[in-house]
C-alpha cells in the first residue's frame, strides 16, 4: 500500500453484494496499479458472469422495499451519503490520484463534483412529478405517473472513478431503483470506498451492489447484465465500440440503455475572440486529466486573423505546465492511465508529424518517460491526420487553420462523434448561429469548462444516447405509467 489515508477502513479489497463483502466465485483477483509508478497498490476480485448474477439477485431482493419508501426517505439516505463523501474528500482524492493518476487538485475537484450528484438527486427524488391530462371523454380521468424502472446496472470508466459512478447511482437510487455497479478494472478502489460510505449512510443492503472485474472477466459481467431480464436499465460510460457492443447485447432483453460514449470535441477560435480568454479556456479544455476526458478538446480550429497570436500565446502557456506524479504539489499534468494509452498517443503524434504537422511545443514521438507524455502543441494539422478522426485521450493539441465560419462548421461537424464543442467569439449573432449549427450535445461558448450537476450531460451521433445530470437525469431510471379511470360521474 503506497498511500496513507486518514481513514484506512475506506480501502476495501473485496466486492460488496447484498451488504456483504465477497470474493469472486473463482477466487481470481486483479491487481490495481498506480499509473505514475507502475507499483501494485491493491487488488480486488476478478468477478465473472456468475458473480454478476448474484449481484443482480441481491439488487432484485432489495428493490420492492426501496421503491416503496417515500421519496423523502430515499432523499435522506442520499443526503447523509453526500455528507460522508465530503467528510472523506481528502482520502477519496488520494485514492483517485493513486489509481487514476490525475493531479491531486483535480481529484479533490472530482470528489466535490461527484458528491454534488448525491445532493442534487436527493432533492430531485422529491420532485418526480407526474401529470393529470385533460380527458378525451367526459367520464374519464387520465393520469401519468413516474415509476422506478427496476433493477439498473452501471458500467463505468477509469477517467472519473468517483463522478461517473455517483452521476448514475444518485439518479437511479433517487428514482427508486436498486443498482449493480461495475467500475473499471483500473479504478475499483474509489468505487468500493464510495460504497463503504454508502453503507455508513444507512443505505439498506442490496440497494447498491459493487462488483469488480478484470479486463478479461468484464466481458462476462457485461454479457450477464445484458442477458438478464431482471435488469431493466443499463447505463454505460466508456468508448463507442464498447457501448455499441453492450447496446446490441442489451437489445435481446429490450432494456432501456443510456450511453455516454467517446467524443472528438472541436475548439474554435474566431477572429473576433478574446485571445487571452481563449488560451485559458484551451488549457482547461485540453489538459485536464492529462487530456483523458471525453469532453477534452480534440481539434483546435483557429481563424487566420488570430492564428499566429493564438499559437504563440497557447504554446507559451503549455510550455509552463508541470508534468509529474499527481500526488506532487504543483503538478498539472499526470501520467496516462497505462502503457497502451501512452503508445496510442505516441502513434497519433508520429502519424501527424509524418503527414506534415509541426511541433510548436512538446514531443514529436519518441517519449520514453514511463507513462508521462509531455504537453504538446502541433500546428498545420489537417483533417486527413488520424488525430483529427480519433479521440487522442492525451495531452496533445493539434491546431488547424481556417478562413471562414462556413468552412469551420463543415470541418467541426466532419466526425461521427457529437459530445462537446467549444468556441470563442464576441459576436452575439455568431454565438447563436454557431451553437445551433454545431452537431453535439453540449456547447461551451467563451468557456473551456461546461460540466455541472445542474445541466444535462450527454452526446448525439456516436457519442451516445440519454442525458445525465440536471432534472433530465432521473428520466433514464423511470418509466411513465398512464392510468385511465373510466365511469366517473
Ligand atoms: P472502455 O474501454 O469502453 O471501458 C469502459 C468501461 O466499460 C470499463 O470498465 C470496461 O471494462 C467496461 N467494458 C467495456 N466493454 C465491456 C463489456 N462488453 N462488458 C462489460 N464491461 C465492459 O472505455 P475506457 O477506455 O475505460 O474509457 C475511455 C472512454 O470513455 C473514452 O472513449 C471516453 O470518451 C469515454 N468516456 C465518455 C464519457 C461520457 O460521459 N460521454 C465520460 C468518460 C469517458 P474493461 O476495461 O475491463 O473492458
Amino acid at each position: 500500500m503506497v498511500f496513507e489515508l486518514t481513514d484506512m477502513s475506506l480501502v476495501q479489497s473485496e466486492a460488496i453484494v447484498g451488504g456483504n463483502v465477497c470474493e469472486s466465485v473463482t477466487g481470481c483477483r486483479v491487481d490495481v496499479i498506480d499509473p505514475a509508478t507502475s507499483e501494485i497498490i491493491g487488488s480486488v476480485p476478478a468477478m465473472n458472469g456468475e458473480d454478476a448474477q448474484k449481484a443482480i439477485a441481491a439488487a432484485e431482493a432489495a428493490l420492492i422495499p426501496w421503491r416503496a419508501k417515500t421519496a423523502s426517505a430515499r432523499s435522506e439516505r442520499l443526503r447523509t451519503w453526500h455528507k460522508h463523501v465530503l467528510e472523506a474528500k481528502e482520502d477519496l482524492a488520494k485514492l483517485i490520484t493513486a489509481e487514476c493518476g490525475k493531479p491531486i487538485g483535480e481529484s479533490r475537484g472530482e470528489v466535490a463534483y461527484a458528491a454534488s450528484f448525491l445532493e442534487w438527486y436527493a432533492e430531485e427524488a422529491k420532485r418526480a412529478y407526474g401529470d393529470v391530462i385533460p380527458p378525451h371523454q367526459e367520464d374519464k380521468r387520465l393520469l401519468v405517473m413516474r415509476q422506478p424502472i427496476g433493477v439498473a446496472a452501471a458500467i463505468t470508466p477509469w477517467n472519473f472513478p468517483a463522478a461517473m459512478i455517483l452521476r448514475k447511482v444518485a439518479a437511479a437510487l433517487a428514482a427508486g431503483c436498486t443498482m449493480v455497479v461495475k467500475p473499471a478494472p483500473q479504478t475499483p478502489l474509489t468505487a468500493l470506498a464510495l460504497h463503504v460510505l454508502a453503507d455508513r449512510s444507512g443505505l439498506p443492503p442490496g440497494v447498491l451492489n459493487t462488483i469488480t472485474g478484470s479486463i478479461e472477466s468484464s466481458l462476462q459481467i457485461g454479457s450477464a447484465i445484458c442477458a438478464s431480464p431482471t435488469v431493466r436499465a443499463l447505463s454505460f460510460t466508456g468508448s463507442t465500440p464498447a457501448g455499441v457492443s453492450l447496446a446490441q447485447q442489451a437489445a435481446t432483453t429490450v432494456k432501456k440503455v443510456s450511453l455516454e460514449l467517446g467524443g472528438n470535441a472541436s475548439f474554435i477560435v474566431f477572429d473576433d475572440a478574446d485571445i487571452e480568454n481563449a488560451v485559458q479556456g484551451a488549457l482547461a479544455a485540453k489538459f485536464r486529466n492529462s487530456g483523458q476526458t471525453c469532453v477534452c478538446a480534440n481539434r483546435f480550429f483557429v481563424q487566420s486573423g488570430v492564428h499566429d497570436a493564438f499559437v504563440e500565446a497557447f504554446a507559451a502557456a503549455v510550455a509552463q505546465l508541470r508534468v509529474g506524479p499527481g500526488s506532487e504539489p504543483d503538478v498539472s499534468v499526470g501520467p496516462l492511465i497505462d502503457d497502451r494509452a501512452h503508445e496510442k498517443v505516441k502513434a497519433l503524434v508520429a502519424d501527424a508529424v509524418a503527414c506534415g504537422a509541426n511541433v510548436a511545443v512538446g514531443e514529436s514521438s519518441n517519449s520514453t518517460n514511463g507513462r508521462f507524455y509531455p504537453p504538446t502543441v502541433l500546428t498545420s494539422a489537417t483533417p486527413e491526420m488520424r488525430l483529427a478522426k480519433e479521440e487522442i485521450f492525451g495531452p496533445v493539441a493539434p491546431i488547424f487553420r481556417f478562413e471562414s465560419e462556413e468552412e469551420v462548421l463543415k470541418l467541426a461537424n466532419r466526425t461521427e462523434f457529437g459530445l462537446a464543442s467549444y468556441f470563442y467569439s464576441q459576436d452575439i449573432n455568431r454565438c447563436f448561429r454557431v451553437a445551433e449549427a454545431i452537431e453535439c450535445g453540449m456547447v461551451g461558448i467563451n468557456t473551456g469548462m461546461l460540466s455541472t450537476v445542474v445541466a444535462p450531460f450527454g452526446g448525439v451521433k456516436s457519442s451516445g444516447i440519454g442525458r445525465e445530470g440536471g432534472r433530465y437525469g432521473l428520466d433514464e431510471y423511470q418509466e411513465l405509467k398512464y392510468i385511465c379511470l373510466g365511469g366517473v360521474r
